[in-house]
C-alpha cells in the first residue's frame, strides 16, 4: 500500500507509521526524522535547515522535494509500498510529489488524514519523549518510559525534541493551517482522502483507520 499521511503535529503520524509498519510492513518515510538526522550529523543539509526546524517553521519546498526524489529514486525497499509522514506539507509539495510519482509509477492509494485539535495536540507533544536510537514514542503521563529517560525497547536514551515545546507548538499548528490545509483539498479532489478522528487515543484510530481500509470507505 502506498500512503501518505496527513495532520497537524501531534496529531499521531509516528505512532499510526509504527502500527502500519508492523501490520503492513511497508517503510516508514518521515522527512522529520530525515532533517534532524542530517542536523545530528551537522551535514550541510543539517546546518542550512537547522533554523526552520528550531523555530517551528517550514524548510523551503525546493530542499525537501529534492530530498524525497533522492529518497525514491534510490531506495528500492519503497518498492513495496511506503508512508509518507510529514510530506507533503504544502500544495507545490503535492503536485512535485505527483510528477516524481507517475515518473516511478508509484502512486499514492490513500492520504490518510488524522484530525486533531489543538488542546489535544499541544497536551500531547508537550508530554511526548523520544528514543534518540530508534524512534520509539513515549508520553510523560499516558505511556512513560519504565525507567527514566531510558527507551523500553532498545535501551536507547530518551528524550525530548526542543520544537516540543507550547509557544514552537503553537507556531507549528499554524504553519500547519495555512499550509497543509490547501494539501487535504488536493487529495480530496483526487478521491483519495480517508478521514479519521485524531482526537481519540491511538488504538482506537488504528482499528477505526483498518476498518476503513478493509471496507475501502
Ligand atoms: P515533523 O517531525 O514532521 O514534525 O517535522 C519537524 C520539522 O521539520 C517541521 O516543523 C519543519 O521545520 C521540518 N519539515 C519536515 N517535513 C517538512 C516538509 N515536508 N516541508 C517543510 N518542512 C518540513
Amino acid at each position: 500500500m502506498r500512503l501518505v499521511l496527513l495532520g497537524p503535529p501531534g496529531a499521531g503520524k509516528g505512532t499510526l507509521a509504527a502500527f502500519l509498519n508492523k501490520e503492513l510492513n511497508i517503510p516508514h518515510v518521515s522527512t522529520g526524522d530525515i532533517l534532524r538526522e542530517e542536523m545530528k550529523n551537522n551535514t550541510p543539509l543539517g546546518q542550512e535547515v537547522k533554523k526552520y526546524v528550531e523555530s517551528g517553521g517550514l524548510v523551503p519546498d525546493e530542499v525537501v522535494i529534492k530530498l524525497i526524489e533522492n529518497k525514491f529514486s534510490s531506495d528500492s525497499a519503497i518498492d513495496k509500498g511506503y508512508m509518507l509522514d510529514g510530506f507533503p506539507r504544502t500544495e507545490v509539495q503535492a503536485k512535485n510529489l505527483d510528477a516524481i510519482l507517475n515518473n516511478l509509477n508509484k502512486q499514492v492509494d490513500y492520504a490518510v488524514y488524522l484530525n486533531a485539535s489543538l488542546p489535544v495536540v499541544i497536551e500531547r507533544l508537550t508530554g511526548r519523549r523520544i528514543c534518540r536510537n530508534c524512534s520509539a514514542i513515549f508520553h510523560m503521563k499516558n505511556n512513560p518510559p519504565k525507567e527514566e529517560g531510558i527507551c523500553n525497547e532498545c535501551g536507547g536514551e530518551v528524550y525530548q525534541r526542543p520544537d516540543d515545546n507550547e509557544e514552537t507548538i503553537k507556531t507549528r499548528m499554524d504553519v500547519y493551517l495555512e499550509n497543509t490545509k490547501p494539501v487535504i483539498d488536493y487529495y480530496e479532489a483526487q478521491e483519495k482522502l480517508k478521514k479519521v478522528d485524531a482526537d481519540k487515543d491511538s488504538q482506537e484510530v488504528q482499528e477505526n483507520l483498518m476498518k476503513i481500509f478493509n471496507g475501502g470507505r
